[in-house]
């Protein structure tokens, strides 16, 4: 209740310092000067070892991107969804090869239970109401849980989920021939995109490209300050 008299819109979702609500994005204009926007495919060189088309993220996974993901992980904060779906929305606009649909990157029914929601979810349905594009809701279903992958390599990743998406049985017939887009809050390795791409390709599907709103090439360059950045 608290937020009809504080609406939370009012805080940048970066850096919590108050914004004009008119601002659509969320971000207070420093954090927008300094957010690490991506315009390329990261993966672009070694896409062949990818299941998926293309991928398509918002910015460059990092410090920023990250504290906002946190927000929308951690926070329950509904209103992030909606700021962080429309710059999922402009940044698939940007693209030349509209999707026929849009599904999320499921979570096991353990990891809901958690935290409540998918925020995979929650980004695909705000870009797709942004976008007027269907949504298909449950189209894949994780199938059993990985646990954390935080700290295993790409290989590993590949094995720990190999079988571990599905189609949803009533949609099986709903993909062949279409375009789907499959957002997702960040890729790293790229592994779950991975395998649930090769789900819907199973099923036929004719493209499948990847929106995200943090991407990291998995390839990194250390500071002369002693830290690293992620390069593309
Ligand atoms: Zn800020």
């Amino acid at each position: 209740m608290l937020s009809a008299v504080f609406p939370e819109n009012i805080y940048c979702m970066c850096c919590g310092d108050a914004i004009d609500p008119s601002v659509r994005s969320g971000l207070c204009s420093r954090c927008a000067e300094k957010m690490p926007w991506a315009l390329g495919n990261p993966f672009h060189s070694y896409m062949e070892e990818f299941a998926f088309d293309d991928l398509l993220p918002c910015v460059r996974y990092g410090s920023y991107a990250r504290k906002i993901m946190n927000g929308l992980k951690n926070g329950g904060q509904n209103y992030m969804a909606q700021s962080v779906g429309l710059m999922l929305a402009e940044r698939l606009q940007l693209s030349w090869d509209m999707p026929d649909v849009l599904a999320a990157v499921p979570s096991h029914k353990s990891k809901l239970s958690k935290r409540g929601y998918n925020q995979a979810e929650l980004l695909a349905g705000s870009a797709a109401r942004h976008l007027k594009l269907p949504y298909q809701k449950g189209l894949l279903v994780k199938t059993r849980a990985t646990g954390s992958m935080r700290m295993a390599d790409g290989r590993t990743r590949r094995s720990m989920l190999e079988d571990s998406f599905a189609i949803t049985p009533r949609f099986e017939d709903a993909v062949a021939g279409k375009h789907v887009c499959l957002v997702d809050d960040v890729v790293t390795t790229g592994s779950t995109a991975d395998a649930c791409a090769r789900v819907l390709k199973a099923a036929g599907a004719a493209k499948v490209s990847v929106l995200c709103f943090g991407a990291s090439s998995g390839v990194r360059k250390s500071r002369a300050d002693g830290g690293e950045d992620e390069i593309f």
